[in-house]
Formats: structure tokens, C-alpha cells, sequence
């Protein structure tokens, strides 16, 4: 058999997908292709053909990023409990003759930061600063409260912010506005941008103001991973503190699709390799 795989967002001329998704068809010695489906933000048309593709087996996977994450759930079937929680799709596949949307940023996010706080066992509480309340801070928020966070997040948007809130009135969420010499940032543990700032090719851009020092103790995670190192990554370790950006998030999120389509297990350290290597080769 031969696996068709890809993904649908828009634009996705970087992608870096392609790269892990072929390394792991290599490692696992499985036939297969991961191609790139440029949909434009309103061809709802568009979307629902390369739907119906997974629905008659044309295509076995697909992965959806910017802007289709909440556009592709009118043409599913189902999705996961994760997925509906948080109100985004970013894996589909067929099961039982169903079109089901799953979300793998959630697992991503936590195992790759837990993997992180691990090495660097700093964080004395948890409590978590959240830059950003688009689509992968929904994701991250709901890692971050259904493993124990408390989370405040800063938005420039208040009102998207008090949206995405919406979904997570159980638990202790705070919003705030990106003003963050506000904020008393003292009992900080954790810091995690979740907007592109920063992003390639703005690469000495940072979400965190220059003239306002970092909590003492606090631990940086950053989901861009292109460039490998970003200025609030950088910016952070000068101030001696552990800072990541989200290239494992990037890898874990795309592993745990791969096992969803294909049943092997996923080799992610070929997977990170693979993509790594194309980064700094690209540097
Ligand atoms: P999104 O849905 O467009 O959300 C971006 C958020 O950032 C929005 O809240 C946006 O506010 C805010 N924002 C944008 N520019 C800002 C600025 N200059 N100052 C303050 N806030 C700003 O995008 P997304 O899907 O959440 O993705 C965000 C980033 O995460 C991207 O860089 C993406 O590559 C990265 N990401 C990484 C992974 C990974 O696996 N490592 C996974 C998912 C996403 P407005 O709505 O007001 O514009």
C-alpha cells in the first residue's frame, strides 16, 4: 500500500512538513507521500473536495494548520472530545467509513514542554503567562489547564480572549491585555508566545517589550520554531533562563498524526532530525 498524505492551509510554501512526514515513510519503511494543499481562506468549496478525497480513501491523512483549523469541522463527521473542547482540527482520517477530526497540538504542546521541564526541573509553581489567544493558544491553554496550570493570557484583542475563556469556565484562567508592564508577572513560572512574533523573516522581533525584564524564574517557551533560535528565546537565555522554541511541539504533534494514519510507531528523533537539520541548513 502506498500511504497519500498532507496538508491543507494557506499560505504553505514553508512548510517543514513534508520533511518530517517523508523521514518517518523512510524510517518506518513504508511507501507514502505528503503533499501541500494551498486552499485560500474562503474556498470552502476547495476544502470540501480534498474532504470528500479522505472520506473515498483517495487521500489516507490529512494534517490542517492556518486558516482551516475551524473551517474544516462543517464537513466532518465527528471529532475527539479534545478537538471539540478546544473548537479545532488539525489531523483528519477515516475510521468506521467516518471523516473524524482530532487535534494533535494538545498533546504536542505538553509533551514537549513536560519533556523541557524536565531537563531543565526549574519550575517551583504553576503558573503560566500565555502570549496570543488565536488558534494555537487554544490548544495550549487547554494543555495547560487540564494539566494542573494556572494561566493568564495576554491578548491584544480582549475580546477574543474572552472568547476563547468562554470554553474553559471551569477553570482558573485570567485574561489580561498585552500591556504587560501591567501586570504583576512576580509569581510567573512559565511564559509561552503563542503569537508569530518573531516569526521568520521578522526574526528580531519579540513579544516580550525590551525595556521590561523577565520574571526571575521563569521558564520560556516560544511555539515558532523557524528561526531555531528566536529573539525572545535568545533574549531569555541572556537573562539566564531556560528557553525553548516549538520545533518539538512542531515534531511531537506531527508524530502522533503519523501514528493515527499509518498504525507504526512514529520515529521522532529521526523526525526532529530531519527537520532540524533543513533549518540550519536554511540559517
Ligand atoms: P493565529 O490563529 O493567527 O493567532 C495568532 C495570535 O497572535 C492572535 O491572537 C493574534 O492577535 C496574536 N498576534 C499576532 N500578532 C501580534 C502582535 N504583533 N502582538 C500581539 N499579538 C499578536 O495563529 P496560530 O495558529 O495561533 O499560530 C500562532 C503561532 O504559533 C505561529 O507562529 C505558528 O507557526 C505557531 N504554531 C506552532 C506550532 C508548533 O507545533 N510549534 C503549532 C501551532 C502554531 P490578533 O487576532 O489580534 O491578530
Amino acid at each position: 500500500m502506498r500511504y497519500h498524505l498532507g496538508l491543507i492551509g494557506y499560505p504553505l510554501a514553508h512548510s517543514l512538513s513534508p520533511q518530517i512526514h517523508n523521514a518517518a515513510f523512510r524510517s518506518c519503511g513504508l511507501e507514502g507521500d505528503y503533499s501541500l494543499f494551498p486552499i485560500a481562506p474562503d474556498d470552502m468549496l476547495a476544502l470540501k473536495d480534498l474532504l470528500t478525497s479522505v472520506r473515498t480513501g483517495r487521500i489516507h491523512g490529512l494534517n490542517v494548520t492556518i486558516p482551516h483549523k475551524q473551517n474544516v469541522i462543517q464537513f466532518l463527521d465527528e471529532f475527539t472530545p479534545m478537538a471539540g473542547a478546544i473548537g479545532a482540527v488539525n489531523t483528519v482520517y477515516l475510521r468506521d467509513s467516518k471523516l473524524l477530526g482530532h487535534n494533535t497540538d494538545v498533546f504536542g504542546f505538553i509533551a514537549d514542554l513536560n519533556h523541557f521541564l524536565e531537563d531543565s526541573s526549574l519550575v517551583a509553581h504553576h503558573s503560566a503567562l500565555v502570549l496570543g489567544s488565536g488558534g494555537a493558544a487554544r490548544a495550549v491553554v487547554y494543555a495547560l489547564l487540564t494539566n494542573g496550570w494556572d494561566v493568564t493570557l495576554a491578548a491584544r484583542r480582549i475580546e477574543q480572549a474572552q472568547q476563547l475563556a468562554s470554553s474553559f469556565t471551569n477553570y482558573n484562567l485570567r485574561i489580561t491585555s498585552t500591556l504587560l508592564s501591567k501586570i504583576d508577572s512576580s509569581n510567573i513560572a512559565l511564559i509561552v508566545n503563542t503569537t508569530p512574533v518573531g516569526m521568520s523573516p521578522n526574526v528580531d522581533e519579540s513579544p516580550w517589550p525590551e525595556n521590561i525584564p523577565f520574571p526571575p524564574r521563569a521558564v520560556v517557551y516560544d511555539l515558532i520554531y523557524n528561526p531555531g533560535k528566536t529573539k525572545l528565546v535568545r533574549d531569555a537565555e541572556a537573562q539566564g533562563l531556560p528557553a525553548t522554541t516549538g520545533l518539538g511541539m512542531l515534531v511531537t504533534q506531527a508524530a502522533l498524526a503519523f501514528e493515527l494514519w499509518t498504525g507504526c510507531l512514529a520515529p521522532r528523533e529521526t523526525m526532529f532530525a530531519s527537520v532540524n537539520q533543513h533549518l540550519v541548513s536554511n540559517r
